[in-house]
C-alpha cells in the first residue's frame, strides 16, 4: 500500500494538487493561483509548478502517476482541452502534452473533465462504491454531470458526454447560457436559482430571507434560502423544495432513458440536504417507469470539494 498518485484539480482561481494514497486519503495538499487570465501556456506552467511542489513534499514515496481534472471539453485524444469556462485566450490547447513536457519525469499523466473526475472519485472512494451504473450530478454555480457505465466514465463519441445540466425540462422555459431553452441549469444553477428566488420573493416582504439579506436582493442566494428555510420560512422552503423537485424531473427522465436506478448528487447547493433531496426523491419515484420505482433514488455525494483531487488521482490508480 505504499504507493501514491498525484491528483490535480484545475479551477478558475486556483490549482489544487494533492498526494493521494491508494485507499483515497489526501495525505498532503497545496494550492496556487491558476492565473487563468494569462492564457493556457501560463495555466499549464502553474499546473507543472503545483505538481512539482506537492511532489517535493512526497519525497521518498512511490508515485504511480498523475491525474488532472480540468474544466471544459477534454477531447477523446486525452490531450486537448477546449474552451474551459472563465479561462481567457483559450480555444483549443494541448494541455496534457504541455504539462507532460514541463514535468519531464516520464510518469503516466492522464487528464479528464472535472465533472467526470468527480463522478469517478465517488465511484472509487465515495457514495458510488460498489455501484456499476449511475448518473453523477454536480449542483453548484452550474449543473454538471458525469455518467458511469459498467464502472467506467462514459465519454460519448465526441468526448463530451454528461452535460446533464443542459437537458431541457421546458421548451418554453428560460433562456440558458448555452443557447438552449429551459435547461435544468437555467432553473436551478446557483445564479438562475437566485434570480428566480428574488422574483418569487418580491411580493413576500414578510419572508425571513429579506431580513437575512438586509433587504438587499443581490444577496439572495441558495445559502440564505437554506438558512431561512431552517428557520421555518415558508417561501424559502417552497423555493428550495421546488428546485429539488425540478432536479428530480430531469434525473427521472435520464433514468428512464438509461434504465439507471441511481443518481449521486454533489456540489454546493446539494448541501441543503433533505430540504432538496426529499422533494427530489418524491418526484423521481413518481416519474420513473414502474419497474424502476422501488429502486430509483438520488443520494448525496460524499466527497465534497475533495472530489476533484481524488478523482484526478483515481485516473491513474
Ligand atoms: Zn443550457
Amino acid at each position: 500500500m505504499n504507493k501514491y498518485a498525484i491528483g490535480v484539480d484545475l479551477g478558475g482561481t486556483s490549482v489544487k494538487a494533492g498526494v493521494v494514497s491508494l485507499d483515497g486519503k489526501i495525505i498532503n495538499q497545496i494550492s496556487i493561483p491558476t492565473e487563468a487570465e494569462k492564457g493556457p501556456e501560463t495555466v499549464a506552467n502553474q499546473i507543472v509548478k503545483a505538481i512539482k511542489e506537492v511532489s517535493a513534499e512526497a519525497f521518498g514515496k512511490e508515485i504511480v502517476g498523475i491525474g488532472v481534472a480540468s474544466p471544459g471539453l477534454v477531447n477523446l485524444d486525452g490531450n486537448t482541452v477546449e474552451a474551459p469556462p472563465n479561462f481567457k485566450h483559450w480555444d483549443s490547447f494541448p494541455l496534457r502534452d504541455t504539462v507532460f513536457k514541463g514535468l519531464a519525469n516520464g510518469l503516466p499523466l492522464l487528464i479528464e473533465n472535472d465533472a467526470n473526475a468527480a463522478a469517478l472519485a465517488e465511484l472509487k472512494f465515495g457514495a458510488g462504491r460498489g455501484e456499476d451504473d449511475y448518473l453523477f450530478v454536480i449542483w453548484g454555480t452550474g449543473v454538471g454531470g458525469g455518467i458511469i457505465i459498467d464502472g467506467k466514465i462514459y465519454h460519448g463519441p465526441h468526448g463530451g458526454a454528461g452535460e446533464f445540466g443542459h437537458g431541457s425540462i421546458d421548451y418554453n422555459g428560460p433562456q440558458c447560457n448555452c443557447g438552449n431553452i429551459g435547461c435544468i441549469e437555467s432553473y436551478i444553477g446557483q445564479r438562475y436559482l437566485s434570480t428566480r428566488a428574488t422574483k418569487y420573493l418580491e411580493n413576500k416582504k414578510e419572508s425571513v430571507v429579506w431580513k437575512l439579506v438586509n433587504n438587499d436582493a443581490s444577496k439572495i442566494e441558495p445559502q440564505v434560502l437554506y438558512d431561512a428555510a431552517m428557520e421555518g420560512d415558508a417561501a424559502a422552503t417552497e423555493i428550495m423544495s421546488e428546485a429539488g423537485e425540478l432536479l428530480g424531473v430531469a434525473i427521472s427522465s435520464f433514468m428512464n432513458v438509461m434504465n439507471f436506478d441511481l443518481a449521486i448528487v454533489g456540489g454546493g447547493v446539494s448541501a441543503a440536504g433533505d430540504l432538496v433531496f426529499t422533494p427530489m426523491n418524491k418526484r423521481i419515484k413518481k416519474s420513473v417507469m414502474a419497474p424502476l420505482r422501488p429502486v430509483a433514488r438520488a443520494i448525496p455525494a460524499q466527497l465534497g470539494n475533495q472530489a476533484g483531487i481524488l478523482g484526478a488521482a483515481g485516473l491513474v490508480m
